[in-house]
Protein backbone atom coordinates (compact mmCIF):
# COMPACT_ATOMS: atom_id res chain seq x y z
CA UNK A 1 0.00 0.00 0.00
CA UNK A 2 1.17 3.34 -0.95
CA UNK A 3 0.92 6.11 1.49
CA UNK A 4 1.02 9.54 0.38
CA UNK A 5 2.30 12.60 2.51
CA UNK A 6 0.63 15.74 2.22
CA UNK A 7 1.00 18.58 4.06
CA UNK A 8 -2.36 20.40 4.89
CA UNK A 9 -2.80 24.06 5.38
CA UNK A 10 -6.17 24.96 6.90
CA UNK A 11 -5.37 28.71 6.97
CA UNK A 12 -8.46 31.20 8.59
CA UNK A 13 -11.90 31.64 7.99
CA UNK A 14 -13.27 28.94 6.19
CA UNK A 15 -10.32 27.44 5.60
CA UNK A 16 -10.59 24.55 8.20
CA UNK A 17 -14.25 24.10 7.03
CA UNK A 18 -14.10 23.47 3.53
CA UNK A 19 -9.94 21.62 4.16
CA UNK A 20 -12.00 19.05 6.42
CA UNK A 21 -14.29 18.59 3.35
CA UNK A 22 -11.40 17.67 1.31
CA UNK A 23 -9.40 15.03 3.15
CA UNK A 24 -12.90 13.38 4.22
CA UNK A 25 -13.19 12.89 0.10
CA UNK A 26 -9.36 11.69 -0.44
CA UNK A 27 -9.92 9.63 2.68
CA UNK A 28 -13.11 7.83 0.83
CA UNK A 29 -11.54 8.01 -2.67
CA UNK A 30 -8.52 6.11 -1.25
CA UNK A 31 -10.37 3.43 0.35
CA UNK A 32 -11.28 2.32 -2.83
CA UNK A 33 -7.92 2.25 -4.34
CA UNK A 34 -4.14 0.68 -2.84
CA UNK A 35 -3.12 3.96 -1.23
CA UNK A 36 -3.84 6.25 1.97
CA UNK A 37 -2.47 9.54 2.92
CA UNK A 38 -0.83 10.48 5.98
CA UNK A 39 -1.57 14.26 6.63
CA UNK A 40 1.11 17.03 8.10
CA UNK A 41 -1.19 19.64 9.30
CA UNK A 42 0.93 22.88 9.58
CA UNK A 43 0.45 26.93 9.95
CA UNK A 44 0.09 30.02 7.85
CA UNK A 45 -1.51 32.96 7.74
CA UNK A 46 -2.95 34.97 10.54
CA UNK A 47 -4.06 32.01 12.91
CA UNK A 48 0.32 30.91 12.20
CA UNK A 49 0.68 35.02 13.25
CA UNK A 50 -1.39 34.60 16.48
CA UNK A 51 0.19 31.47 17.10
CA UNK A 52 3.93 32.13 16.21
CA UNK A 53 4.48 36.02 15.77
CA UNK A 54 5.07 34.89 11.83
CA UNK A 55 2.40 34.43 8.86
CA UNK A 56 4.85 31.95 7.59
CA UNK A 57 6.63 29.45 10.13
CA UNK A 58 10.00 27.72 8.76
CA UNK A 59 8.18 24.40 9.87
CA UNK A 60 5.37 25.13 7.68
CA UNK A 61 7.95 25.56 4.67
CA UNK A 62 9.73 22.42 5.42
CA UNK A 63 6.86 20.37 6.22
CA UNK A 64 5.92 21.41 2.49
CA UNK A 65 9.09 20.36 1.23
CA UNK A 66 9.19 17.05 2.44
CA UNK A 67 5.67 16.43 1.56
CA UNK A 68 4.41 14.59 -1.89
CA UNK A 69 1.90 17.77 -2.26
CA UNK A 70 0.70 20.83 -0.39
CA UNK A 71 -3.31 21.15 0.25
CA UNK A 72 -4.24 24.61 0.74
CA UNK A 73 -7.52 26.48 1.99
CA UNK A 74 -7.60 29.79 2.75
CA UNK A 75 -5.83 32.56 4.26
CA UNK A 76 -6.62 36.26 5.47
CA UNK A 77 -9.13 38.61 7.33
CA UNK A 78 -10.45 41.83 9.00
CA UNK A 79 -8.28 40.78 11.96
CA UNK A 80 -4.85 41.00 10.71
CA UNK A 81 -5.34 43.89 7.88
CA UNK A 82 -3.56 46.27 10.32
CA UNK A 83 -0.21 44.76 10.66
CA UNK A 84 2.64 45.82 8.93
CA UNK A 85 2.68 44.55 5.25
CA UNK A 86 5.37 41.58 6.22
CA UNK A 87 3.48 40.43 9.00
CA UNK A 88 0.38 40.03 6.86
CA UNK A 89 -1.21 36.66 6.02
CA UNK A 90 -1.27 37.59 2.22
CA UNK A 91 2.57 38.46 2.66
CA UNK A 92 2.84 34.49 3.95
CA UNK A 93 1.35 33.07 1.15
CA UNK A 94 3.33 34.73 -1.31
CA UNK A 95 6.39 34.21 0.47
CA UNK A 96 4.91 30.09 0.34
CA UNK A 97 4.93 30.16 -3.73
CA UNK A 98 8.11 31.89 -3.90
CA UNK A 99 10.02 29.75 -1.41
CA UNK A 100 8.52 26.33 -3.00
CA UNK A 101 8.88 28.25 -6.46
CA UNK A 102 5.59 27.46 -7.81
CA UNK A 103 5.81 29.67 -10.66
CA UNK A 104 2.64 28.33 -12.84
CA UNK A 105 -0.64 28.67 -11.69
CA UNK A 106 -3.45 26.94 -13.55
CA UNK A 107 -7.12 27.43 -13.08
CA UNK A 108 -9.70 25.39 -14.91
CA UNK A 109 -12.86 27.55 -15.64
CA UNK A 110 -15.51 24.58 -16.29
CA UNK A 111 -19.09 25.00 -16.57
CA UNK A 112 -21.00 22.26 -14.88
CA UNK A 113 -24.02 21.18 -17.27
CA UNK A 114 -26.59 21.26 -13.75
CA UNK A 115 -25.63 24.65 -13.09
CA UNK A 116 -26.20 26.18 -15.99
CA UNK A 117 -28.71 28.25 -14.56
CA UNK A 118 -26.70 29.19 -11.61
CA UNK A 119 -24.73 31.66 -13.37
CA UNK A 120 -25.87 35.34 -13.82
CA UNK A 121 -24.94 35.09 -17.66
CA UNK A 122 -27.18 33.39 -20.69
CA UNK A 123 -27.33 29.70 -20.50
CA UNK A 124 -26.16 29.78 -24.40
CA UNK A 125 -23.45 32.10 -23.29
CA UNK A 126 -21.64 29.60 -20.88
CA UNK A 127 -23.01 26.26 -22.15
CA UNK A 128 -20.06 23.95 -22.90
CA UNK A 129 -17.14 26.56 -21.62
CA UNK A 130 -14.10 24.78 -20.53
CA UNK A 131 -11.14 27.05 -20.33
CA UNK A 132 -7.56 27.56 -18.17
CA UNK A 133 -6.20 29.92 -16.71
CA UNK A 134 -2.15 29.76 -17.14
CA UNK A 135 -1.00 32.80 -14.69
CA UNK A 136 2.40 33.48 -13.54
CA UNK A 137 2.08 33.47 -10.47
CA UNK A 138 5.29 34.35 -8.57
CA UNK A 139 7.25 37.66 -10.14
CA UNK A 140 5.22 40.27 -12.06
CA UNK A 141 3.95 43.39 -10.26
CA UNK A 142 3.66 41.17 -6.69
CA UNK A 143 6.84 41.07 -6.54
CA UNK A 144 8.69 43.82 -8.56
CA UNK A 145 11.14 46.00 -6.95
CA UNK A 146 11.39 48.94 -6.34
CA UNK A 147 7.84 49.11 -4.08
CA UNK A 148 7.04 50.99 -1.05
CA UNK A 149 5.02 53.99 0.27
CA UNK A 150 5.09 57.38 1.88
CA UNK A 151 2.09 59.65 3.23
CA UNK A 152 1.65 60.95 0.12
CA UNK A 153 2.68 58.08 -2.73
CA UNK A 154 2.66 54.26 -2.96
CA UNK A 155 4.52 52.60 -5.75
CA UNK A 156 4.61 48.90 -7.30
CA UNK A 157 6.94 47.72 -10.00
CA UNK A 158 5.44 45.36 -12.54
CA UNK A 159 8.90 43.46 -14.04
CA UNK A 160 9.31 40.23 -15.96
CA UNK A 161 12.11 38.18 -17.01
CA UNK A 162 12.72 36.68 -20.38
CA UNK A 163 13.54 33.50 -18.26
CA UNK A 164 10.52 33.91 -16.39
CA UNK A 165 7.97 34.30 -19.53
CA UNK A 166 10.17 31.62 -21.32
CA UNK A 167 9.13 28.95 -18.47
CA UNK A 168 4.88 30.13 -17.75
CA UNK A 169 4.51 29.80 -21.39
CA UNK A 170 5.90 26.14 -22.43
CA UNK A 171 3.81 25.34 -18.99
CA UNK A 172 0.69 27.57 -21.30
CA UNK A 173 1.87 25.56 -24.41
CA UNK A 174 2.17 22.51 -23.06
CA UNK A 175 -1.35 22.25 -21.38
CA UNK A 176 -2.64 23.19 -25.23
CA UNK A 177 -1.41 20.43 -26.19
CA UNK A 178 -3.47 17.86 -23.98
CA UNK A 179 -6.78 20.65 -24.99
CA UNK A 180 -7.70 22.04 -27.85
CA UNK A 181 -4.04 23.41 -28.71
CA UNK A 182 -4.95 27.43 -28.74
CA UNK A 183 -3.28 29.95 -26.87
CA UNK A 184 -4.79 33.39 -26.47
CA UNK A 185 -2.04 35.58 -24.28
CA UNK A 186 -3.20 38.28 -22.42
CA UNK A 187 -0.89 41.46 -21.95
CA UNK A 188 -1.04 45.43 -21.56
CA UNK A 189 1.69 45.45 -24.75
CA UNK A 190 0.16 48.85 -26.28
CA UNK A 191 1.15 50.78 -23.10
CA UNK A 192 3.76 48.87 -20.61
CA UNK A 193 6.92 47.64 -21.98
CA UNK A 194 7.29 44.79 -19.81
CA UNK A 195 4.00 44.06 -21.98
CA UNK A 196 5.88 44.35 -25.11
CA UNK A 197 8.53 41.83 -24.19
CA UNK A 198 5.91 38.99 -22.67
CA UNK A 199 4.68 39.15 -26.15
CA UNK A 200 7.97 39.22 -27.94
CA UNK A 201 9.02 35.96 -26.32
CA UNK A 202 5.87 34.22 -26.01
CA UNK A 203 5.99 34.55 -30.06
CA UNK A 204 9.33 33.16 -29.92
CA UNK A 205 8.18 29.80 -27.49
CA UNK A 206 5.58 29.53 -29.58
CA UNK A 207 7.49 28.83 -32.81
CA UNK A 208 8.64 25.28 -31.02
CA UNK A 209 4.73 24.33 -30.90
CA UNK A 210 3.76 24.81 -34.42
CA UNK A 211 0.04 22.76 -33.66
CA UNK A 212 -0.45 25.36 -31.20
CA UNK A 213 -2.44 28.17 -32.66
CA UNK A 214 -0.96 31.41 -30.82
CA UNK A 215 -3.40 34.55 -30.54
CA UNK A 216 -2.87 37.80 -28.30
CA UNK A 217 -5.73 40.01 -26.46
CA UNK A 218 -4.81 43.31 -24.55
CA UNK A 219 -6.10 42.63 -21.04
CA UNK A 220 -9.17 45.29 -21.07
CA UNK A 221 -10.75 43.58 -23.89
CA UNK A 222 -9.60 40.07 -22.74
CA UNK A 223 -11.91 40.99 -19.64
CA UNK A 224 -14.64 42.13 -21.74
CA UNK A 225 -14.62 38.94 -24.23
CA UNK A 226 -14.27 36.81 -21.38
CA UNK A 227 -18.19 37.86 -20.73
CA UNK A 228 -19.42 38.03 -24.42
CA UNK A 229 -17.87 34.82 -25.88
CA UNK A 230 -16.17 32.41 -23.21
CA UNK A 231 -16.36 29.99 -25.46
CA UNK A 232 -13.49 31.27 -27.87
CA UNK A 233 -11.06 30.47 -25.11
CA UNK A 234 -9.03 27.28 -24.58
CA UNK A 235 -5.65 27.82 -22.60
CA UNK A 236 -5.40 32.04 -21.39
CA UNK A 237 -1.64 32.28 -20.66
CA UNK A 238 -1.59 35.64 -18.59
CA UNK A 239 0.83 37.22 -15.67
CA UNK A 240 -0.13 37.38 -12.01
CA UNK A 241 -2.15 40.64 -11.81
CA UNK A 242 -3.95 39.73 -15.03
CA UNK A 243 -4.33 36.16 -14.02
CA UNK A 244 -5.55 36.33 -10.70
CA UNK A 245 -8.31 39.39 -11.62
CA UNK A 246 -9.11 37.35 -14.76
CA UNK A 247 -9.77 33.90 -13.44
CA UNK A 248 -12.09 35.53 -10.79
CA UNK A 249 -13.64 36.72 -13.84
CA UNK A 250 -14.07 33.36 -14.97
CA UNK A 251 -15.15 32.37 -11.93
CA UNK A 252 -18.68 33.96 -11.98
CA UNK A 253 -19.36 31.95 -15.67
CA UNK A 254 -19.44 28.84 -13.60
CA UNK A 255 -22.23 30.00 -10.75
CA UNK A 256 -19.63 30.92 -7.91
CA UNK A 257 -16.38 31.65 -7.13
CA UNK A 258 -16.79 28.54 -4.28
CA UNK A 259 -16.32 25.89 -7.21
CA UNK A 260 -13.23 26.77 -8.82
CA UNK A 261 -9.94 24.92 -7.71
CA UNK A 262 -6.23 25.48 -9.06
CA UNK A 263 -3.07 24.17 -9.09
CA UNK A 264 0.03 26.20 -8.84
CA UNK A 265 2.92 23.86 -9.83
CA UNK A 266 7.01 24.28 -10.22
CA UNK A 267 10.07 22.76 -10.27
CA UNK A 268 9.28 21.50 -6.38
CA UNK A 269 6.18 20.51 -4.72
CA UNK A 270 2.52 21.84 -6.09
CA UNK A 271 0.16 23.34 -3.93
CA UNK A 272 -3.58 22.69 -4.63
CA UNK A 273 -6.38 25.48 -3.43
CA UNK A 274 -9.56 26.88 -4.18
CA UNK A 275 -9.38 29.98 -5.83
CA UNK A 276 -11.68 31.73 -3.38
CA UNK A 277 -10.26 33.40 -0.22
CA UNK A 278 -10.94 33.08 3.54
CA UNK A 279 -14.71 34.11 3.05
CA UNK A 280 -14.42 35.96 6.94
CA UNK A 281 -18.14 37.42 5.94
CA UNK A 282 -19.44 33.11 6.37
CA UNK A 283 -16.83 31.63 8.35
CA UNK A 284 -17.94 29.56 11.06
CA UNK A 285 -21.45 29.02 9.48
CA UNK A 286 -21.38 25.96 7.63
CA UNK A 287 -22.34 27.60 4.36
CA UNK A 288 -19.32 27.73 2.44
CA UNK A 289 -19.08 25.82 -0.44
CA UNK A 290 -16.39 23.19 -0.03
CA UNK A 291 -16.43 21.73 -4.14
CA UNK A 292 -13.25 24.29 -5.25
CA UNK A 293 -11.26 22.30 -2.32
CA UNK A 294 -12.19 19.06 -3.31
CA UNK A 295 -11.46 19.89 -7.05
CA UNK A 296 -8.74 20.91 -5.83
CA UNK A 297 -7.82 17.52 -3.81
CA UNK A 298 -8.58 15.94 -6.95
CA UNK A 299 -6.22 18.50 -9.15
CA UNK A 300 -3.32 16.90 -6.58
CA UNK A 301 -4.28 13.33 -7.40
CA UNK A 302 -4.30 13.90 -11.29
CA UNK A 303 -0.98 15.96 -11.63
CA UNK A 304 1.09 15.47 -8.38
CA UNK A 305 0.09 12.08 -7.41
CA UNK A 306 -0.77 10.22 -10.95
CA UNK A 307 -3.72 8.86 -9.70
CA UNK A 308 -6.08 9.97 -12.82
CA UNK A 309 -8.43 7.58 -11.85
CA UNK A 310 -9.09 8.23 -8.48
CA UNK A 311 -9.07 12.02 -9.56
CA UNK A 312 -11.48 10.98 -11.99
CA UNK A 313 -14.19 9.21 -9.25
CA UNK A 314 -14.03 12.42 -7.01
CA UNK A 315 -14.73 15.01 -10.18
CA UNK A 316 -17.71 12.00 -11.11
CA UNK A 317 -18.78 12.08 -7.71
CA UNK A 318 -19.15 16.13 -7.76
CA UNK A 319 -21.02 15.89 -11.03
CA UNK A 320 -23.39 13.33 -9.69
CA UNK A 321 -24.09 15.70 -6.55
CA UNK A 322 -25.04 19.04 -8.49
CA UNK A 323 -26.95 16.58 -11.04
CA UNK A 324 -29.13 15.01 -8.33
CA UNK A 325 -29.76 18.71 -7.00
CA UNK A 326 -27.66 19.11 -3.96
CA UNK A 327 -26.49 22.79 -3.43
CA UNK A 328 -24.67 24.94 -1.19
CA UNK A 329 -26.26 28.25 -0.19
CA UNK A 330 -24.30 30.26 -2.86
CA UNK A 331 -25.13 28.06 -5.72
CA UNK A 332 -29.27 27.85 -4.37
CA UNK A 333 -32.12 28.51 -6.87
CA UNK A 334 -35.19 27.27 -7.56
CA UNK A 335 -33.85 24.05 -9.13
CA UNK A 336 -32.39 22.45 -6.07
CA UNK A 337 -33.46 19.56 -4.38
CA UNK A 338 -31.83 20.66 -0.96
CA UNK A 339 -29.57 23.13 0.55
CA UNK A 340 -26.84 21.33 2.25
CA UNK A 341 -24.02 22.90 4.61
CA UNK A 342 -20.77 22.57 3.89
CA UNK A 343 -20.10 19.11 5.64
CA UNK A 344 -23.59 17.82 4.13
CA UNK A 345 -22.35 18.74 0.79
CA UNK A 346 -18.95 17.25 1.80
CA UNK A 347 -20.61 13.72 2.75
CA UNK A 348 -22.37 13.43 -0.07
CA UNK A 349 -19.72 13.79 -2.11
CA UNK A 350 -17.45 11.81 -0.31
CA UNK A 351 -20.48 8.77 -0.37
CA UNK A 352 -20.54 9.23 -3.98
CA UNK A 353 -16.95 9.07 -4.42
CA UNK A 354 -17.18 5.65 -2.16
CA UNK A 355 -19.53 3.70 -4.78
P1 LIG B 1 -13.15 35.85 -0.88
O1 LIG B 1 -12.85 34.99 -2.05
O2 LIG B 1 -12.73 35.33 0.45
O3 LIG B 1 -14.72 36.15 -0.82
C1 LIG B 1 -15.41 36.83 -1.87
C2 LIG B 1 -16.90 36.50 -1.78
O4 LIG B 1 -17.09 35.15 -2.22
C3 LIG B 1 -17.45 36.56 -0.36
O5 LIG B 1 -18.76 37.07 -0.40
C4 LIG B 1 -17.47 35.13 0.10
O6 LIG B 1 -18.47 34.83 1.05
C5 LIG B 1 -17.71 34.38 -1.21
N1 LIG B 1 -17.07 33.06 -1.18
C6 LIG B 1 -15.74 32.80 -1.26
N2 LIG B 1 -15.52 31.50 -1.17
C7 LIG B 1 -16.72 30.90 -1.03
C8 LIG B 1 -17.14 29.55 -0.90
N3 LIG B 1 -16.28 28.52 -0.87
N4 LIG B 1 -18.46 29.30 -0.79
C9 LIG B 1 -19.38 30.30 -0.83
N5 LIG B 1 -19.03 31.60 -0.96
C10 LIG B 1 -17.72 31.90 -1.06
O7 LIG B 1 -12.47 37.26 -1.18
P2 LIG B 1 -12.36 38.57 -0.26
O8 LIG B 1 -13.60 38.74 0.54
O9 LIG B 1 -11.90 39.62 -1.16
O10 LIG B 1 -11.16 38.26 0.75
C11 LIG B 1 -11.32 37.76 2.06
C12 LIG B 1 -9.93 37.46 2.64
O11 LIG B 1 -9.34 36.39 1.89
C13 LIG B 1 -8.97 38.64 2.54
O12 LIG B 1 -8.22 38.68 3.73
C14 LIG B 1 -8.08 38.29 1.37
O13 LIG B 1 -6.80 38.85 1.43
C15 LIG B 1 -8.02 36.78 1.50
N6 LIG B 1 -7.71 36.06 0.24
C16 LIG B 1 -6.98 34.93 0.40
C17 LIG B 1 -6.71 34.15 -0.72
C18 LIG B 1 -5.96 32.88 -0.52
O14 LIG B 1 -5.81 32.42 0.61
N7 LIG B 1 -5.46 32.24 -1.58
C19 LIG B 1 -7.21 34.52 -1.97
C20 LIG B 1 -8.00 35.67 -2.08
C21 LIG B 1 -8.25 36.43 -0.95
Amino acid sequence: MKTYKIALIKGDGIGPEIIDEATKVLDSVASCFDFDFKYEEVLMGGCAYDETGDPLPQETITAALSSDAVLFGAIGGEKWDSLPREKRPESGLLRFRKELGVYANLRPAVVYDELINASSLKPDVIAGVDLMVVRELIGGIYFGEPKGRDENKGWNTMVYTKDEIVRIAHTAFNIAMERSKRVCSVDKANVLDVSQLWRETVEEVAKEYPDVELSHMYVDNAAMQLIRDPKQFDVMLTGNIFGDILSDEASMLSGSIGLLPSASVGSKIGVYEPIHGSAPDIAGQGIANPIATISSASMMLRYALGEVEAANRIDAAIKKALKEGYRTQDLAQHDAKEVCSTSEMGSIIANYTAK
